[in-house]
C-alpha cells in the first residue's frame, strides 16, 4: 500500500516536473510551503527565500494582492483560473497566468492550495503587439477621410469606419449588419457587384458609383474592394469608399462650361463664317491663321491655300510696309485701328478695302495674334471720288457763277449809271431847245424854230437809238436760242447779205477765208455780232486807203480764233478795253450809240467765248473772237 502511494507520489512529482509552469503550494494565508519551477530562470527568487514566508513578504504588493485575491476565490469556489500578474525579473518584465486549486476541502482551515503560474510573457507580448498594431491600424483607418469597410462573404458590413457619419450621415451602428448595397443608388448596385467579382478574380478595379446619404442626397464616390483572406481562404472583403462629389461636381461643372464654351464657340464660328464681312486672324508675321468664307470667296482662293501664307502678299508692294508698320504698332494702350488699302485679286483687279485690326493679348500682355475685319469699299471709294469731283465741279461752277454775277452786278450798276446818264443828255437837249422853241415861236423866227425842232428831233432819235440798243443788250442774257452746229461761212454769208448795201456804198472790198470751221452756236446772235463788226469796219474807214475787210480764222493754242479785220482808222491800244463798255465812244463825229461792241462781247461771252481787239491807231483794226467749234 505504501509502495503504491509512493508510486503515485513519484508519478505526480514527475508530472509536475514535466509541467512548463512554475508551481507553489500555499496555505489560505498565503504562506508558501513548496516552490519550484522546471527551470531556475523562471523563479523570481531562490526557493529558500520563499519557503515558509507569506506571499506578501516575498512578492511586490500589487502581485501579492492579485494572488491573495485568487486564493480567496479558489477557497470560495474550489478553484480559480485566469488571474494575470507581472514581475520584473532580471531586468525584464514577465507575465504570468495563475491557476489555483484547493488541495482537499477548501472549507478546512488547514487546507493547502496548489498554484500554477504559467509564463505567458510571449503570448502577452504578442497580444500587446497585436493590440498596439490593431490600435494603430484602427487609428489610421479612423483618421482617413475615406470610409473603410469590411464585409463578410455575403456582402454584409462587419466593420465601417466612423467617418461614415461625417461623409454620409450614417452612424456606423446603423449600417453594421446590413448589406453594403443598401448605401448605394439602386442603379449602381450592379456596378458594385461587378467590383466584387473582379476583386475575387484578382483584378482590383475601382468603380465610380453613387451613395445615397442619410439626408437622401446623392454623393459621388470611388468604390474599391479586395478580398479578405486567411490561410488561402477568402472570407469577405475590405475596401474604401472615397467621396469624390466635389471633384465630380467640379468635373460636371467643367464639362458643362466646356459644353457651353463649345456651343458658344460653334455659334461664334458660325456667325463669323457666314458673315458677309471679310474676317481673318494672323500672327505677328502676318501669316493667316483663320479666314472666313467671305474672305475665301473674295480672294477666290481656298482656305487651305490661304492659311499659313502672309496676307501681305495680297497687297500691292508699295503699300506693304505701311500696313506692316500700322498693325505692328498696336499695343495695350491702342489695341485697335482702322485703315484703308488696296488689294490685288487673282484676276489682277485692284480693289480698295477697309480693315479694322485688333491685337489680342495673353495674360502677360504679350500679343498672341491679330484679328481683322474688313470690307470692300471700292464702290464707296468710287462714289466718294465722284462725289468729290462733282463737289469740286459744283464749287467751280458756283465760283464762276458768283464771279459772273459779281461782274454782272458791276456791269448792271455801270449799265444803269450809263443808261441814265446818256439818256439824260438828249433829254437836257430836248428840254433846252423846247425853251428856245417857245421864245423863237413867240418872236416868229421861223428859221430858228425850224432849227430848234430839228435839234429836238435829233435828240429824240438819239434817245430812241440809245433805248433800242439798251433793250437789245438786255435781251442777250435772257433770249438765247439752243445752239446748233452750223458752218461759219454760212453765218458770214448771212451777215454780208444784211450789210451788202452799206458795203456797196462804202466801196469796201470784202474777202472771206475758205474752209471756215463749223461752230456750235446760236446762229442768229453770231450773225448779229458779224453785222456789228462789219458795220464798224465800214464806218471807221480811213480816207487814206481804199477800205478792205477780211474775214477769217486761225488756230491759236488749239482754239479756232475768228477775226474781222479792216484797214480803217484803228483804235488806240489804250482804248482796247474801254470800247467794250456800254455807250463808250472814242469819237463822237461818227454815228452810233456806243453799244455795238458791248452787245458783241455779251453774245460771244454767252457762248462761252472771248472777244478782244488787236489794233493800232491808223493801222486798221482787227476784232478777234473764240467760239465753241465742232
Ligand atoms: P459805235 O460804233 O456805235 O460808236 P461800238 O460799240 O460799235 O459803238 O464801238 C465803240 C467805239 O469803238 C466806236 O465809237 C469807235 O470809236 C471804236 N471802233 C469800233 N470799231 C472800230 C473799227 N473797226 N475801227 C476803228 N474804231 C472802231
Amino acid at each position: 500500500m505504501e509502495n503504491e502511494l509512493q508510486k503515485v507520489q513519484d508519478k505526480l512529482s514527475a508530472t509536475l516536473d514535466a509541467l512548463p509552469d512554475m508551481l507553489f503550494e500555499v496555505d489560505r494565508h498565503g504562506r508558501i510551503y513548496d516552490y519550484r519551477a522546471p527551470i531556475e530562470k523562471m523563479l523570481y527568487a531562490p526557493p529558500k527565500e520563499f519557503i515558509g514566508k507569506t506571499i506578501n513578504q516575498v512578492l511586490p504588493k500589487s502581485v501579492a494582492n492579485v494572488i491573495t485575491k485568487a486564493i480567496t476565490q479558489a477557497i470560495e469556489h474550489g478553484r480559480h483560473v485566469g488571474s494575470i500578474y507581472s514581475l520584473d525579473m532580471s531586468g525584464e518584465k514577465r507575465w504570468f497566468e495563475l491557476s489555483i486549486a484547493a488541495k482537499g476541502d477548501p472549507k478546512n482551515p488547514n487546507c493547502h492550495l496548489i498554484a500554477l503560474a504559467r509564463d505567458i510573457t510571449k503570448r502577452k507580448r504578442a497580444e500587446d503587439a497585436l493590440r498596439v498594431a490593431e490600435e494603430r491600424f484602427r487609428s489610421i483607418l479612423e483618421s482617413l477621410d475615406d470610409t473603410i469597410f469590411t464585409l463578410d462573404d455575403r456582402g454584409v458590413i462587419t466593420y465601417i469606419s466612423p467617418v461614415i457619419k461625417q461623409n454620409f450621415g450614417y452612424d456606423p451602428d446603423e449600417v453594421l449588419g446590413n448589406p453594403l448595397s443598401c448605401l448605394l443608388a439602386p442603379e449602381d448596385v450592379q456596378d458594385m457587384e461587378m467590383c466584387f467579382k473582379h476583386a475575387i478574380a484578382g483584378q482590383f478595379k475601382s468603380r465610380n458609383v453613387r451613395v445615397i446619404s442619410k439626408k437622401k442626397q446623392v454623393r459621388y464616390v470611388k468604390f474599391s474592394c479586395q478580398p479578405l483572406q486567411s490561410g488561402g481562404q477568402k472570407f469577405g472583403f475590405t475596401g474604401t469608399i472615397t467621396d469624390i462629389t466635389s471633384d465630380k461636381l467640379a468635373e460636371l461643372k467643367l464639362k458643362e462650361s466646356e459644353d457651353r464654351l463649345r456651343q458658344s464657340e460653334a455659334k461664334y464660328r458660325a456667325i463669323v463664317e457666314d458673315m458677309p464681312n471679310l474676317i481673318c486672324s494672323f500672327n505677328s508675321d502676318g501669316v493667316l491663321t483663320f479666314v472666313n468664307n467671305a474672305y475665301c470667296d473674295y480672294f477666290q482662293t481656298g482656305e487651305e491655300d490661304l492659311l499659313g501664307t502672309s496676307f501681305l502678299t495680297l497687297i500691292p508692294e508699295p503699300s506693304r510696309k505701311t500696313i506692316w508698320d500700322t498693325f505692328t504698332a498696336l499695343n495695350l494702350q491702342k489695341p485697335t485701328l482702322s485703315y484703308n488699302h488696296q488689294v490685288i485679286l487673282p484676276n489682277e483687279e485692284i480693289r480698295w478695302q477697309q480693315w479694322t485690326d485688333r491685337a489680342l493679348f495673353d495674360q502677360k500682355n504679350n500679343i498672341i495674334e491679330y484679328q481683322s475685319i474688313g470690307e470692300d469699299i471700292t464702290e464707296q471709294k468710287k462714289m466718294e471720288d465722284e462725289l468729290r469731283k462733282a463737289r469740286d465741279e459744283l464749287e467751280a461752277k458756283v465760283k464762276k457763277r458768283t464771279e459772273e454775277l459779281e461782274r454782272y452786278n458791276t456791269e448792271m450798276e455801270r449799265f444803269v449809271y450809263t443808261v441814265s446818264h446818256d439818256l439824260k443828255s438828249p433829254l437836257v437837249t430836248i428840254s433846252g431847245f423846247l425853251g428856245f422853241l417857245k421864245i423863237d415861236m413867240k418872236a416868229g423866227d421861223e428859221d430858228r424854230v425850224e432849227k430848234d425842232l430839228e435839234l429836238i428831233y435829233k435828240a429824240v432819235s438819239k434817245m430812241d437809238l440809245l433805248l433800242s440798243e439798251t433793250l437789245e443788250l438786255s435781251r442777250i442774257g435772257r433770249v438765247v436760242n439752243p445752239p446748233k452746229y452750223v458752218p461759219f461761212d454760212q453765218l458770214v454769208d448771212e451777215a454780208l447779205g444784211q450789210t451788202s448795201e452799206k458795203i456797196r456804198l462804202s466801196g469796201a472790198k470784202v474777202s472771206v477765208a475758205k474752209k471756215l470751221p463749223t461752230v456750235h452756236v446760236d446762229g442768229t446772235r453770231i450773225i448779229e455780232v458779224l453785222v456789228n463788226l462789219l458795220e464798224n469796219s465800214i464806218k471807221y474807214t480811213s480816207e487814206k486807203v481804199l477800205p478792205k475787210i477780211e474775214i477769217g480764222c486761225h488756230v491759236d493754242e488749239d482754239d479756232a480764233v475768228f477775226f474781222v479785220k479792216d484797214n480803217g482808222i484803228g483804235i488806240d491800244p489804250r482804248q482796247k478795253e474801254k470800247v467794250f463798255e456800254l455807250f463808250y465812244r472814242v469819237d463822237n463825229d461818227y454815228d452810233g450809240a456806243g453799244a455795238g461792241l458791248t452787245i458783241a462781247k455779251k453774245i460771244i461771252e454767252v457762248h462761252g467765248g472771248k472777244i478782244w481787239i488787236e489794233s493800232e491807231l491808223d493801222r486798221g483794226c482787227t476784232i478777234c473772237f473764240k467760239l465753241p467749234i465742232a
